[in-house]
This record gives structure tokens, sequence and C-alpha cells, in this order.
């Protein structure tokens, strides 16, 4: 039962609590362990509606579950991909000393995910954008960091998809302003 509250029915990958437990863990620790820093990747997938609408929804759930182990591909132990809802998924990096090192991962995650895949008899391409977000002992929740992964990840969007952003916090307005934009 557990196991069901904590993980997404269709990939099998941890799910949003999961994710915000894991994140307020690792922030804990660095309250400790000062100087450590983890990231966090915000990644929604381009354009999934046209996926959806063009070929259905029992596609679109294959493209998500292929997305979710191509993610899976580009990380390893204790790093985490989970599925935050729909077609937002997010990667928790334990320990990043730079954010190059994210910026690596992120680079991967675009390589992967683009590649070709055949669903329902069609071959696409599919990208994502990513925000990343580095955190360490300065965040008091873990909800701000997944907030300021998600900020980048709008940019990354505005400034034409496919691609990633790394968080500063020049992007502090377009995060308010993309929440009043959404609601
Ligand atoms: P953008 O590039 O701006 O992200 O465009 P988009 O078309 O991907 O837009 P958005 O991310 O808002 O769309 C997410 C869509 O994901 C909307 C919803 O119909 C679809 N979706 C959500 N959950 C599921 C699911 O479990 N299965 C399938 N097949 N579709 C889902
Ligand atoms: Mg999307």
């Amino acid at each position: 039962l557990k196991h069901q509250v904590m993980h997404d029915a269709l990939t099998g990958l941890p799910n949003r609590s999961y994710l915000l437990d894991r994140i307020g863990r690792v922030l804990r620790r660095f309250k400790r362990d000062k100087g450590k820093r983890c990231a966090l990747l915000y990644l929604d997938i381009d354009r999934f509606k046209i996926i959806n609408d063009s070929l259905g929804h029992l596609a679109g759930d294959a493209v998500l579950k292929e997305f979710s182990h191509r993610l899976q591909s580009c990380v390893r132990e204790p790093d985490i991909v989970g599925r935050l809802s729909g077609d937002e998924f997010a990667i928790l990096l334990e320990d990043v000393p730079i954010p190059g090192t994210a910026i690596k991962i992120a680079q991967r995650v675009l390589e992967e995910v683009g590649k070709p895949l055949t669903v329902a008899g069609e071959v696409i391409e599919p990208s994502t954008s990513i925000g990343i977000a580095i955190g360490d002992g300065n965040y008091q929740f873990a909800d701000d960091l997944l907030r300021d992964a998600d900020t980048a990840m709008y940019r990354a969007k505005k400034s034409g998809r496919r691609q990633f952003v790394l968080y500063d916090e020049s992007l502090q307005e377009i995060g308010r302003a993309s929440c009043r934009e959404r609601v």
C-alpha cells in the first residue's frame, strides 16, 4: 500500500509526494553538511497534446512510459527520476559539486529523449524542456526548490523548447508572472 501511495501507476516511478519527501531529506542533510549541493531537473514534454490528439491517448501513455525509461537510463543511484503529474517529470541529483554536473545530465537527457521512437506506427522524435535549480542548505522547503526548477523550465519553454535553463534569481520575476499567467 505504501508503495502504491508513493509511486505513479502508469510508469511505476516515484510520484510527487515521494520526490518532495526525498528532496526535503536531502536539504535537511545540507543544513549540517554545509557546502553540499543537489540539483533538481524539472522536465515537461514538448507539445505532448499533439501526440495525444493525433495518435490517441494510449499512444500518449506509451510515450510517457518510454520517456520514463529514457530518463532512467541517464542517471544512476542514488539519483531518482519521478513523475510529477501528466507530462511533467523530475530528476533529483543528490550530489552536485558544480552546476556543470547537472548541465551535463540535462544535455544527456535532451539527446536521449530526442531519439526516434515508433508509436502507433508513426516515428516521432520527442523533446522536452528542462529547468534546473541547484539546492543547498539555504533552501527551507522542498517545494521552493521545485518551484524554482519549474520557473526555469517555463523559461526554457518560452525560449523555444528542446533546451534547458539554469535557474538564477533574475528569473524570480518571471516565476511570479508565469504563475499569474497560468491561473
Ligand atoms: P508544452 O510544450 O507547452 O508543454 O505543450 P503540451 O502540449 O505538452 O502541453 P501540456 O504540457 O500542458 O500538456 C500536457 C498534456 O498531457 C495534457 C493532458 O491531456 C496530457 N496528459 C496528462 N496525463 C496524461 C496521461 O496519463 N496519459 C496521456 N496519454 N496523456 C496525459
Ligand atoms: Mg508538455
